[in-house]
Order: C-alpha cells, then sequence, then structure tokens
C-alpha cells in the first residue's frame, strides 16, 4: 500500500544536496518510493513532488499537473514519473509566474521559467523517454528539477517583494495573474 510520507521543510539540509542518479531499473524500491510520492502529492493538494523532499536524495521527480485548490488553473494530466532527467533544449521565451512549494509552506514567489523545454528521462521500467512540456507543465518541471539540484523556488525570486503570502496570493489570485500576464507583454 502507498504511505504518506512527511514532506521535509526548507533549512532540511537534504534539500540542499544534489541528488544521486539512480542505477539499475527496475528496482521494488524506487517502485515503491514512487507509489508514496503520488500519494503523498495528491494528500498534500500539489501539482508535482520531487524525491529529495521525502528525504530520498535520488533523481527522481513526480509531475502531475490537476486543477485543486492551490492551483486552480492547472491542466489535468494522469501523473508521470521521471528518473534521472534532464533538459534537452529550452525556448528562448521565458515566461513569469506564481509558485509554492510543499517544502515551503505558506508562501508564492514570482519566478520566471523556460516556456517551452525538451527533456529525457527514464520511467521505472528503465524506459527512455523524451518530450517537449510548455507553459505550467514545463514550469513543474523546472521546479521540481531544481530540486535535484539542491535548488528551492526561492532562490529564483529576483526581488523581495516577488514574495507573499499563500493567503495574500489566494486573496489577489486574479489581480496577480493578471499581472504576470503584463509583465510577459
Ligand atoms: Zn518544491
Amino acid at each position: 500500500m502507498p504511505q504518506q510520507r512527511p514532506i521535509l521543510q526548507v533549512g532540511h539540509p537534504i534539500l540542499r544536496q544534489t541528488a544521486e542518479a539512480i542505477a539499475d531499473l527496475p528496482d521494488v524500491s524506487i517502485d515503491q518510493l514512487v507509489a508514496d510520492l503520488i500519494h503523498t502529492l495528491t494528500a498534500s493538494h500539489g501539482v508535482g513532488i520531487a524525491a529529495p523532499q521525502v528525504a530520498a536524495s535520488v533523481r527522481l521527480v513526480i509531475v502531475a499537473s490537476r486543477p485543486n485548490s492551490r492551483y486552480p488553473n492547472a491542466p489535468m494530466m494522469a501523473p508521470v514519473a521521471m528518473i534521472n532527467p534532464q533538459i534537452m533544449a529550452y525556448s528562448d521565451q521565458q515566461e513569469w509566474g506564481w509558485e509554492g512549494c510543499l517544502s515551503v509552506p505558506g508562501l508564492r514567489g514570482f519566478v520566471p521559467r523556460y516556456q517551452q523545454i525538451e527533456v529525457q528521462y527514464l520511467t521505472p521500467k528503465g524506459e527512455q523517454k523524451q518530450e517537449i512540456l510548455t507553459g505550467f507543465v514545463a514550469r513543474i518541471f523546472q521546479h521540481e528539477w531544481d530540486h535535484l539540484n539542491g535548488l528551492l523556488f526561492l532562490d529564483r525570486v529576483k526581488a523581495a517583494h516577488h514574495l507573499i503570502t499563500e493567503e495574500a496570493f489566494q486573496a489577489q489570485m486574479n489581480q496577480l495573474v493578471g499581472a504576470a500576464a503584463k509583465v510577459l507583454a
């Protein structure tokens, strides 16, 4: 049975480590970790999670965009487990958006990310995949990929006034999303 694992909070040293590559797939302990991460993510209303957030310092992320209370406009997709992911190509264009993180509770930051990326990764069965991700899904990937390199969205924020509380974000969501569109234009 998948288990909900505790999520490390900012300040925990594991969140600042470079995660290790995973060798020899398939692996039952990795299958269990994937199931636990998806379960933990769903229970926490997240759209992505990286293994280091549950104290497993390995290169595995889950991208699972879906509309929920924290991200009402997120596109719907089935959760995808990406092992040893790499970014092969970036778009010239970046876009700004408000991000949160299950390891940084109660805060949102205004963060630029590449609008489109080409990624390569292994599935839990060890199959190699290559995909082009755009928009919000590309943003989730870049956020989770940062976790594998010991980075948090806080490191990507350009100015202190680009950090606000979750409560302030929820109260002003429509204006803030409109402002993000203006920065783009
Ligand atoms: Zn995060």
